[in-house]
């Protein structure tokens, strides 16, 4: 049974696991390359570790959300990291977004020391990490899996297990490729809407009960016309999945012909200075092309 856990990564979404953990009544050790974002966490009774390795030291399970690849590769690979502090019987799982090969790297490197893997990343933002409600996909061992079902249930609405270790990375860039598409597809019908004339407020009415409908384009949607561009999902995040997706499809000659052009309007609004803000605000590159600005009146 897992009773202690090791949180590494408190951004976003790191932080909003970790205080369900607390919430949940876990005992926490915490660690953050930034040192300030422990302070909250340790008023609240979890021990503040200076590093990696060891945050790691004598736990049942360490987690952690970490921006890209080479974040993981600093944190577990490098000196302090996780693997010099990880031993026999622990286990590990990794939330962040990163490429299957990844996933299998540090599968490999923690089997080496004993300890078991799991590649575990999510779905949601800011808010469903805060509120417990994350959609999570999980891989590995499936006894490992069944292991840490119950500690995943306290910080999402719903668990799928998806096989051998790399296959939830992989559904996890499947579905950021959906929503780059999705977020490009708002983006483009609202400079549209807005070109021609119509009303948004009317136009929204009819994006939230459309058969096309989704939760995403509702909640971004409503936030663009009220010009609301602040980050639950930065956007140098999102053009960074597109970067691994585009790395991850090429590997299996899988065609994704629609993507380059939205890896375009993100790369256009990074060069606006935008990156900071929500993925939302790729419409901002458009915007600028089509001369409007998309706002509620
Ligand atoms: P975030 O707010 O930018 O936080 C990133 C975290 O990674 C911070 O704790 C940051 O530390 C740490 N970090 C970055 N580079 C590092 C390095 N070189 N060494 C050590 N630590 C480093 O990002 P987030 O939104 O929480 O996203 C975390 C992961 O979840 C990403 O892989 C993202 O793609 C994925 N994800 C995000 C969302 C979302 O909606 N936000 C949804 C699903 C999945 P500092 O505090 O020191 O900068």
């Amino acid at each position: 049974m897992i009773k202690t856990i090791s949180y590494l990564g408190l951004g976003t979404m790191g932080s909003g696991m970790a205080s369900n953990l607390l919430k949940a009544g876990h005992k926490l050790t915490v660690w953050n390359r930034s040192a300030e974002k422990c302070e909250s966490f340790a008023r609240k009774g979890a021990r503040v570790a200076e590093s990696p390795a060891d945050a790691v030291r004598d736990v049942d399970l360490v987690m952690y959300s970490l921006s890209n690849d080479q974040a993981v590769e600093e944190v577990v690979f490098g000196a302090r990291g996780i693997l010099s502090g990880i031993n026999e019987g622990q286990i590990v799982m990794d939330m962040s977004t990163v490429l299957p090969a990844m996933s299998l790297r540090e599968q490999e490197a923690y089997a080496k020391r004993g300890a078991d893997f799991l590649d575990a990343p999510v779905f949601g933002s800011k808010q469903e990490s805060a509120d417990a409600k994350l959609w999570i996909m999980a891989a590995g061992k499936r006894d490992i899996f069944e292991k840490v079902k119950p500690i995943l249930r306290q910080l999402g609405q719903t668990v799928h297990y998806f096989g051998k270790n790399g296959n939830a990375a992989a559904m996890k860039l499947v579905g950021n490729l959906i929503v780059a598409l999705e977020m490009e597809a708002l983006a483009e019908g609202l400079v549209l809407a807005q070109k021609a004339g119509l009303d948004l407020n009317t136009v929204m009415e009819v994006l939230k009960v459309a058969d096309f409908r989704s939760p995403l384009i509702v909640s971004n949607g409503q936030n663009i016309l009220k010009r609301d561009f602040s980050p639950s999902f930065a956007l140098k995040l999102m053009l960074k999945d597109a970067g691994l997706i585009e790395k991850f499809a090429e590997s299996l000659q899988s065609p994704i012909p629609a993507l380059p052009i939205v890896q375009e309007n993100l790369k256009s609004a990074v060069a606006l200075g935008f990156e900071k803000e929500n993925a939302s605000a790729v419409i901002k590159a458009l915007e600028k092309e089509a001369g409007v600005e998309v706002k509620a009146r």
